[in-house]
């Protein structure tokens, strides 16, 4: 999947953050100087196919505030995407009225605790129909917290429909393998589980990378 990296800045409140701990450096995404020209023809590449954007940072966390120009930086997206017939799948943790999530073919939460679940159901605004949350799975994670998020996500949830666990990047860009033989075991049958990989071609600023853990 083609992935774009933005830096819009961040609120750095993610323990497991492998872009924080893997000193990863992106450029701050700026309307003006962001590569148009170089992601069109990447798009050209991926006619008709899901997009993904993410961070360096959190894609949402400038939007309210404006301060890159972030708003006319989804405006354009949303009109090249359309152009090439793509679709939008948005990574982040911020859930604010003001964005149209359901612009996106799907959003994924990055979640911390379970509670946040509430927080998605009880807002003010329209969500697509794929809703997607993710949560790291971190030192303190047992068997029984796992299937407790699960229970949380069925019993109190009218907008979730996919649930995911990923395992923890070290700060050597080492994985870590918290409960992995009881995550394997519920895949695909409980939940989603993600082992970490370089999935996507990433394009940052005006390039494409390939290496997450390289972008420095
Ligand atoms: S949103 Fe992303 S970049 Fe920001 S702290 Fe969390 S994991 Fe790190």
């Amino acid at each position: 999947m083609l992935s774009i990296l933005t830096n819009f800045g961040c609120h750095w409140s993610c323990r497991y953050c492998v872009y924080r701990e893997n000193g990863i450096n992106i450029k701050i995404t700026d309307y003006r100087t962001f590569g148009w020209k170089e992601l069109e023809e990447e798009l050209k590449q991926h006619k008709g196919e899901l997009v993904s954007i993410s961070g360096g940072g959190d894609p949402l966390y400038d939007y309210n505030k404006d301060t890159h120009r972030s708003k006319m930086f989804y405006n354009k997206l949303f009109l090249l995407l359309e152009k090439y017939n793509c679709i939008l799948e948005l990574h982040t943790s911020i859930l604010i009225e003001e964005f149209p999530y359901d612009k996106c073919e799907r959003v994924v939460f990055h979640l911390t605790t379970p509670t946040q679940i509430g927080l998605i159901n009880n807002r003010l605004f329209e969500l697509p129909k794929l809703v997607r949350v993710v949560f790291v799975v971190q030192d303190y994670y047992t068997n029984k917290l796992i299937l407790q998020i699960v229970r949380y996500v069925n019993d109190n949830n009218n907008a979730v429909n996919e649930l995911s666990f990923r395992q923890m990047i070290g700060s050597n860009g080492e994985t870590k393998y918290y409960c992995h033989e009881f995550l394997k075991q519920g895949h695909m049958k409980l939940w989603y589980y993600i082992e970490q990989c370089d999935y996507n071609e990433y394009f940052v600023d005006d390039h494409i990378e390939r290496e997450y853990l390289k972008i420095k």
